[in-house]
């Protein structure tokens, strides 16, 4: 089995580090030139994709090493301009892998669909449709015949009753796996064909037809051991559980603390193509599921005193579909992973979650996260005191020697050289 952890990774040249990704990828001749070539998309792709568009804008692309998901082990592509976030994820990588990775599980790939209906006589209209279910399934199915042949499509109508300042409505729901998509369009789709046969059903006024992007029945969840002796010891296990408490019981430490578990979960979503905004839109309500905004993650220890952290979200994801197979970079980033499946994929994304938010809060719990944090931010300061590359290097030494990293620090020692 291929090995994610690569010795000194990040001490490698560029070239170093590709060919490491490439042999553990299977990539081609030329998927490693488009990555040597830094190649993002072109200014056509881009006015194809959106409207107005004057141009691109590029972020830096890393790997995450040392990941062992369900006992396979993964480089991760992550896109993130943040520093420390590839980092603390390989860290706390490494750490979990010792007692066997993360182990995660996922549901089907089930979108919900949604289809208001007003001016309806709600009782009579929902047992109208319940007996309908058959025939409404057949024809949203009759609008994806890929899904059809695969066995999947809608599977299921269900109907809520919402009473709102305008009135009673009719809310009518389709649950429709869209297997290795994200499947924003199919549902649409379908809840749009189905509309007009809503409407004779109901007698009712059909507005939106709709996905739900609260995607409940996506959900994501696994766990990970990480041992006391790789942490600090029984009193860091104690404060990082003191930390989650906190979390779970303080809506603003919690979205600060669900921030952290997002720079891991957007980076590979940013990697591998998808729609962020979907996935935090669900995150966030996810965690007020409770009707208070909690934590997404959960800490506790074992009876050995290890730790023990737990995470469970909606992931919207796919593999096809959207920008995933038109993007080069995002083509290569998905064949990094070796994956062509969407559940295999919130898998792996939901890993990376929890990883993240182990690194954060272990470095909060014990020496805080600013001396790591700043030491990898020292270059981008340095940078924005109008530092050049071939002095950066330097530069950031001396700020980080001295303890004192700060644009003004920057510019005295580049007045000095
Ligand atoms: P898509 O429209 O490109 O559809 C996916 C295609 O892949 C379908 O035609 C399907 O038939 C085909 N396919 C091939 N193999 C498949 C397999 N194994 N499993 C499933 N489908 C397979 O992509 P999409 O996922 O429907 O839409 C994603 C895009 O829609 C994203 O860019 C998203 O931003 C956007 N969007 C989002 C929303 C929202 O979130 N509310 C609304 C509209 C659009």
């Amino acid at each position: 089995m291929a090995n994610s952890s690569i010795s000194k990774f990040h001490e490698k040249s560029k070239e170093e580090r590709i060919k490491k990704v490439a042999s553990f990828s299977g990539l081609s001749k030329e998927d490693i030139r488009i990555l040597k070539n830094e190649g993002g998309i072109y200014f056509n792709d881009a006015n194809n994709m959106v409207e107005n568009a004057i141009g691109t804008v590029s972020f830096p692309l890393g790997i995450a090493t040392n990941f062992r998901i369900n006992d396979k082990d993964y480089l991760i592509p992550m896109v993130i301009e943040e520093p420390s976030v590839i980092a603390a994820a390989s860290k706390a990588a490494k750490i979990a892998k010792k007692q066997g990775g993360f182990t995660m599980k996922v549901d089907n790939s089930y979108n919900i669909g949604q289809i208001q209906v007003v001016d309806v006589k709600v009782k009579s209209a929902m047992s109208s449709v319940m007996s309908a279910q058959k025939e409404i399934l057949q024809l949203a199915n009759s609008k994806s015949k890929t899904l059809s042949k695969m066995g999947k499509g809608a599977k299921q109508v269900t109907c809520k009753k919402i009473n709102s300042n305008s009135g009673p409505m009719l809310i009518i729901e389709l649950l429709i796996d869209v297997g290795d998509a994200m499947g924003a369009n199919v549902t649409n789709t379908m809840c749009e064909g189905v509309a007009p046969l809503i409407e004779k059903l109901t007698g009712g006024r059909v507005i939106l037809r709709i996905l739900s992007n609260y995607s409940t029945k996506r959900l994501v969840r696994g766990t990970a051991i990480f041992d006391k002796k790789d942490i600090g010891g029984q009193e860091t296990v104690d404060n990082i559980i003191l930390a989650y408490q906190f979390a779970a019981n303080d809506p603003y430490r919690a979205v600060t603390h669900n921030k952290g578990i997002m720079n891991g979960i957007i980076a590979v979503a940013n990697a591998t193509g998808q729609d962020t905004r979907a996935i935090e839109a669900a995150a966030h309500a996810y965690a007020s599921r409770t009707g208070r905004y909690g934590s997404l993650t959960e800490w506790k220890k074992d009876k050995n005193g290890n730790l023990i952290g737990k995470i469970e979200l909606p992931m919207s994801v796919g593999t096809v579909g959207g920008i995933v197979n038109i993007h080069p970079m995002i083509k290569i980033c998905v064949k990094i992973l070796g994956t062509k499946s969407a559940k295999e994929l919130a898998c792996i994304i939901g890993a990376v979650g929890l990883a993240q938010n182990f690194g954060a809060i272990r470095a909060l719990a014990s020496e805080g996260i600013q001396k790591g944090h700043m030491r990898l931010h020292a270059k981008n300061i340095a940078a924005s005191a109008g530092v050049t590359s071939d002095k950066i290097n330097k530069i950031t030494r001396q700020m980080i020697k001295e303890g004192n990293v700060s644009v003004h620090r920057a510019k005295e020692i580049l007045k000095e050289l």
